[in-house]
């Protein structure tokens, strides 16, 4: 049997359950317009009797495909033969246990551990999608690939298409609203960067259209495949656990690709026998982006086994629309409002038993400083899974003793302007990027020490402040 007999496209809504095949190129049902999953005929596939196996793979890093952190689980996401699998090294992350955000969150030593996603090729977690979503863009003979983004995903797709030459990047960025870090990386990758009057919303529906049009691949998160290559951050979090589940997984909500795949895991895992356990699951949105903390948590919408009541989403849209709401928020990653996986989301958060929080923008501020100055670290977005933490311990529904898992989704020097305007002493600055933002303190400040150019007067600062 060739490999697209095994795996399928399928509808996430069980009354519809439409399936088509791996080698179709889709961003929506062909029958109801839902999203997709791939799925798989497992008991046709080779599978592994416990998650240990893995490990064997490491031995044979010298064959990239055992190398990479998400081909090394290919028996978990075997959509295609292992030998069209397209790497360029990705998913050599870090958990790091860090004593400095466990004290600062509030649970025991030990306990908290950051998921480090910025430590990937092009300083994310995307890459983990993108190599995933590029096999299957070479599956399909695709030549050119395009996405929307608030800079990550962009400058993944920018890397992989320079690294591979496999296929030619058409960028999509909203006027204003992407970091120097992350633009920088797209142009000098060599993509074609069209960027557009409006926000990321605009420039996700444009995509769409210009895709549909001109039948380009499309590689944002509601490109099913993607998120198959997202899987294997969990998969890399219960290896560095010795296989033994967290308590809870935390992660910042942006379009709900992340947690929408964790999700998919877990419950693959548990269906396969390989888990006995399922953390639990926290998606932490910006207070200024909040589209699922409102939905989920304020008007209680739920996956409902599969039914969830589409009308309420529809409505909140529209309600959205009048009223001219635009998401906004300093952790741009995240700043969008109408999220493409939502209800793939909601189906995570059944399957994890999770919860939705949102925190404002000082929150994730002053966690991105304790992560810096205690673990690794992360660009503001990623801080939002660190500041979740600690308003749910606060809350007491995250335990003391439990063990917490945040995934820093993003390096910490995609986005250095957030970062310096945090630590400045140019009170101007601190307003201009930060104050805009509601942020009035930067209480874990680390400022920049002035000294005149003179070797006592340095001698004496840095007895003064060493
Ligand atoms: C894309 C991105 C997010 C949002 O992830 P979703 O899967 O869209 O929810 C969060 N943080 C960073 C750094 C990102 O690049
Ligand atoms: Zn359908």
């Amino acid at each position: 049997m060739a490999q697209k007999d095994y795996a399928f496209q399928q509808c996430i809504i069980p009354a519809c359950g439409a399936t088509c095949g791996v080698d179709e190129v889709r961003v929506a049902c062909p029958r109801c317009g839902s999203l997709l999953d791939v799925a798989y005929a497992w008991d046709h596939l080779p599978l592994p009797r416990s998650l240990r196996e893995f490990e064997a793979a490491w031995a044979r890093r010298s064959d990239p495909h055992c190398f990479s952190g998400v081909w090394r689980f290919h028996r978990l996401l075997p959509f295609a033969p292992i030998e069209q699998c397209v790497t360029v090294g990705e998913g050599q992350t870090l958990l790091h246990a860090s004593e400095g955000v466990a004290k600062y969150v509030g649970v025991k030593p030990g306990r908290l551990f950051l998921q480090y996603e910025g430590m990937n090729p092009s300083g994310s977690f995307k890459d983990n999608g993108m190599s995933a979503a590029f096999t299957h863009a070479r599956f399909v003979n695709a030549t050119r690939a395009a996405c929307a983004s608030t800079g990550n995903t962009s400058a993944s797709l920018a890397l992989y298409c320079s690294v591979t030459r496999l296929m030619k990047a058409v960028i999509f960025i909203g006027s204003g609203k992407i970091s120097y870090g992350k633009l920088s990386q797209a142009l000098d990758y060599g993509a074609l960067t069209v960027q557009i009057a409006g926000d990321f919303d605009d420039a996700m529906a444009r995509v769409q259209e210009v895709s549909s049009q001109l039948g380009i691949y499309l590689v944002n998160s509601v490109n099913p495949f993607r998120l198959e290559g997202q899987k294997t951050i969990m998969f890399r979090v219960l290896e560095a656990l010795g296989w033994e589940p967290p308590d809870w997984i935390l992660v910042p909500g942006g379009n709900l690709g992340n947690s929408s795949a964790f999700g998919k895991a877990f419950q693959e895992l548990a269906l396969l026998g390989l888990i006995r356990r399922i953390p639990r699951l926290a998606v932490i949105n910006a207070a200024g982006a909040n589209t699922l903390y409102q939905l989920h948590e304020k008007q209680g919408l739920r996956w409902n086994g599969g039914s969830p009541a589409q009308d309420a989403v529809h409505a909140f849209y529209d309600d959205m629309t009048q009223a001219g709401n635009r998401a906004k928020t300093i952790a741009s990653a995240i700043e969008i409002n109408r999220p493409v996986n939502l209800l793939k989301c909601l189906r995570a958060l059944e399957v994890m038993d999770g919860v939705v929080r949102e925190v404002s923008d000082q929150e994730i501020l002053d966690a991105k400083a304790q992560v810096g100055a205690g673990g690794l670290g992360c660009e503001p977005a990623s801080a939002a899974s660190v500041a979740g933490a600690k308003r749910l311990v606060s809350e007491g529904i995250i335990g003391r003793d439990e063990r917490v898992v945040c995934v820093l989704t993003g390096h910490q020097l995609k986005d250095p302007d957030a970062t310096v305007a945090y630590h400045t002493t140019d009170q101007e600055l601190f307003n201009k990027v930060l104050g805009s933002r509601g942020v009035r303190r930067a209480a874990f400040a680390n400022r920049a020490v002035a000294v005149p150019n003179d070797i006592d007067e340095i001698i004496k600062a840095i007895h003064l402040y060493g």
